[in-house]
């Protein structure tokens, strides 16, 4: 159980910290946002007082609250490249249906000639 005080603390130098002085590595922002954070499941007494984005496994992810906020950004990107892959993927596979109907034609013109 955490201490609700030591939390807060904890908390609030988080909130202070600036960017350019703790790094992260790009490579596990990126993997995060295109993955997803593993937030605190049901109850949470962190999330319940400090609010999500000052919870404690926000922060055990991301050195700064401004890393956060960008993760944020980066997330509803990576949310609307996938849902655009995926539109792509069902149009493909429209055209293959397509394609696979037109085939069999090809095939007959080849044979006349
Ligand atoms: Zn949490």
């Amino acid at each position: 159980m955490i201490d609700i005080h030591e939390d807060k603390k904890q908390s609030e130098s988080w909130q202070e910290a600036k960017p350019e002085d703790a790094l992260m590595n790009i490579k596990q922002l990126l993997m995060l946002a295109i993955n997803g954070l593993d937030v605190c499941d049901d109850y949470c007494g962190s999330r319940e007082r400090l609010g999500q984005e000052n919870c404690f496994c926000v922060r055990a992810n991301f050195p700064t609250q401004d890393h956060y906020f960008l993760y944020l950004e980066l997330r509803a990107i990576a949310k609307k490249l996938a849902a655009f892959a995926l539109t792509a993927e069902l149009s493909k596979g429209t055209n293959n249906t397509t394609k696979e109907a037109k085939e069999p034609t090809k095939r007959k013109t080849n044979y006349e000639i």
